[in-house]
Order: structure tokens, then sequence, then C-alpha cells
């Protein structure tokens, strides 16, 4: 069967499809700017041909077409027609409390994804056009949610509940959801195989997942089940961020409204899109861009380097303490996955919790050779394991549509 997996964002439609078979892409792409002049799409087939073009997009409604007719077109496409997209797999990003998998799309998941707007005002309602759009096209295939909240409701409420009085989570939902989910899941199941093939147990599997790409996140992963993650009741908690701030201190925010008199709008603006890696280094939230900075003896952006790194370890530090011991560290996105010099420094001084670099295998500058996605880059005779895994959040999506669609 043939799975097409679709993420939306506020303007912008991403799209997979899969052959799940073989359980290979066969195109992807995306459709950006939606709903301004300048709306594009850009498609890639597996064989590497691609189209871009600039197509008139007001909304995901028309994205959502445009995107088919890319998959089915004679010269760009990979199918002859939608008859052989067999189920959608939607990313949502807020499943709250009531999804702790991925479902089929009923009204009732429809309505409950549309409650969880609340809580993700940025993320949902984007994703929920999606799911309408694909639905008025592709009426007759089943739809399939998957949510980035879902893999944290392992959780145990010592983790999830924040130190507020008792009402703010059992009246309002104030509590750490955490997100990422499905990227945390799929690596840590990949590193979980790798470690059973070297011996450890699923029962005794200690792992610590580090998402680091604009958005970064980590997850304390105890026999499969996520039993902590840093991001929060939003994705702003947790490690320092693209542009975002990561953990800090409640009462700054009330010195920013009372005696700096900034509007509740101006400060979310500050910490959602102009802190983190930005804000420090005043360059830029790109990690590549830091660098370049700190190489030509920009003093900020060297800060920023080393405060993005230290917010890692010190996080892999207290998971360790979580986790009660730790078999394994997994860097992913784009940061971990490119990223030698912060891949080291993520995990700098760590030996005494078993986890230690080979300089020789990491080394390989912006290069790391990949075996089928997993890249081990630690020392030989170190009690613990450092992967670099690439993430595929896509594939997840799609696996999890196949598995409910089983499960009937
Ligand atoms: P998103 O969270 O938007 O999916 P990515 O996972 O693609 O983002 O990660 C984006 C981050 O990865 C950026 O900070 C970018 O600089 C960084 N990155 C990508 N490639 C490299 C590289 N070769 N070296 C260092 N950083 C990289």
């Amino acid at each position: 069967m043939n799975v097409l997996v679709v993420n939306c964002g506020s303007s912008s439609l991403k799209y997979e499809l899969f052959d799940m078979e073989r359980e290979q892409s066969l195109a992807n792409g995306i459709c950006e700017r939606l709903g301004t002049d300048g709306s594009k799409i850009k498609h890639e087939r597996a064989d590497g041909a691609t189209f871009d073009a600039d197509v008139q997009m007001p909304d995901h409604r028309v994205a959502t077409g445009q995107a088919i007719e890319a998959l089915t077109s004679d010269r760009h496409g990979v199918i002859d027609s939608l008859e052989e997209i067999g189920a959608v797999g939607h990313r949502v990003v807020h499943g709250g409390e009531e999804f702790a998998g991925s479902v089929v799309i009923d009204d009732e998941v429809e309505d409950a994804i549309e409650r969880f707007c609340e809580l993700a005002p940025l993320h949902n309602p984007p994703n929920l056009l999606g799911i309408r759009a694909a639905k008025q096209l592709l009426p007759k295939v089943p739809h399939v949610a998957v949510f980035d909240t879902a893999f944290h409701q392992t959780m145990p409420r010592r983790a999830f509940v924040y130190g507020l009085p008792w009402e703010m989570y059992a009246q309002h939902g104030i509590r750490r959801y955490g997100f990422h989910g499905t990227s945390h899941r799929y690596v840590s199941l990949r590193a979980g195989q790798y470690l059973q093939e070297r011996g450890i147990p699923v029962e005794d599997q200690k792992i610590v997942t580090c998402h680091l790409g604009n958005g970064c996140s980590m997850a304390a992963v105890r026999a499969g089940k996520c039993i902590d993650t840093t991001m929060g009741y939003t994705p702003l908690e947790g490690l320092v961020m693209g542009t975002r701030c990561g953990d800090l201190d409640p009462a700054v925010v009330m010195y920013l409204a009372g005696t700096l008199g900034m509007s509740l709008e101006e400060i979310d603006q500050m910490l959602q899109k102009q802190s983190g890696l930005l804000g420090l280094s005043g360059v830029s939230n790109d990690m590549r861009d830091i660098h370049k900075a700190a190489a030509a003896g920009n003093e900020r952006a060297d800060l920023a380097l080393h405060l993005f790194a230290y917010r890692v370890r010190k996080y892999i530090g207290a998971y360790a303490a979580a986790l009660e011991g730790l078999n394994c560290v997994v860097l992913t996105g784009g940061i971990g996955e490119n990223d030698y010099l912060q891949r080291r420094w993520c995990v700098q001084g760590l030996e005494h919790l078993g986890i230690v670099e080979d300089p020789a295998k990491n080394l390989a500058k912006y290069e790391l050779q990949y075996t089928d996605g997993i890249a081990d880059i630690g020392a030989d005779d170190a009690p613990g394991y450092l992967l670099a895994i690439q993430t595929d959040e896509e594939l997840m999506i799609a696996r999890d549509t196949i598995e409910v669609l089983a499960a009937g």
C-alpha cells in the first residue's frame, strides 16, 4: 500500500509518499508560503528528479491538490492516479492527554484535535486544515493522526506535573506534554534495536535521545518508554533552540512586563522568536552561521555555541539520574546529525556516565558515514553507546498509519 504523509505548518505543507510494502519513499515535497503571492511547490522524486514551480496556493486545500497533482503528474509523478494512495498519515502536534498513540481520524478525533487548538494555537489549527483538505480530496481512504505528544504520555506524574497549585493541572491541564515525540520514538526504537543486537535487552535499556534541530528537545527513555522530556506545556521549555530561550525563571516574565513595560505579545515574541542562538549571538538562528561567526572571533557566538552544548550536557546528567543509569545517548536532528563539534561538546566530560566520544569516528567533518541511518561514534571500550541517528518522522508516521489500520 502507498501511504501519503502530510505535515502542515501555518504557511506550509510538507508531503511524502511511501510504498509501504518496501518501506521506501517514492517522492516528497513542500508547498511553501501558502496564502502569499510568493507561494511555491518544490517536489522531488526518489530518483533525484526535481520540479519547482511558483503556483498560487491561497490555502492548504489548494496546496494538497498541488501535492497530489505533482505525485500523479505524467512528467514528475510516481503514481498514475489518486487511487494508488491507500491511506493518509497526518502529523498532529497536540493530542493532549487523550491520545497516547496514533488513531484513525473520525469526527470525534477531529473534534478533539480542534479542542487542543487551545493548547497548541500555532500548530493544531494548520494540522486540522491539512486533515480537512486531504479528507476532501481523498474521501475514500482512511486518514490517521500521529501526535507529537503521544510518545511522552508514558511519563510518570512526578515528571509531568509542575510545582503549581494542583487546580492548574486538574482544572486547566497545565502540565508538561512534550513534543517531537515521533522523532524521539523513531530514534529510540532504532537505538533500542542496536543495543539489543549488542546484548542489552529492552528491559535494561536506558537511553537519552537528543533531537537538536531548529527546535531542540531531549527525552529519557527507559525500556522503550518515555519517562521524561525537556519540552513542557509548550515547546518553549528546556534546551536553548534556534530562536527559543528554553528554561527560564518565570519571574523574568514578571520583570519584563512590570518593570520594562513590555506587553504579553512582545514578551512572547521575544521568548519564541528573538532568543536562543539568534538572541545570544545576534548573528543567526542557524548553527552553521554561529560556528562561522565564532571562528571569526565573535565572542557572543562562541558563548552561544557553548551555552547550547552545556544545556544538553546538563540534561544528560539529569536524565541519567532519572533513568537510574545510562547506556546510550542518541544525537539527531539537523545539528545532531551534521555538527561534529556540537556532538563532541554535548557529551564532553561525561566519561563518568560511561559516554565517551571517539574523535576518530566523530571527526568526519560534516560527512559522518551512516550505515542504515546509524553512526556509532562512541569509544569502543566505553560502557555506554554514543550514536548519531538520522531521524525519519515521516517514515514513522507512515508505519503508524499502516499499523493502526492493520489493528482495525
Ligand atoms: P527543523 O527543526 O526545522 O527540522 P533541522 O533538523 O533541519 O531543523 O535542523 C536545523 C539546524 O541544523 C540548523 O541550526 C542548522 O544550522 C543545523 N545544521 C544543518 N546542517 C548542519 C551542518 N552541516 N553543520 C552544523 N549544523 C547544521
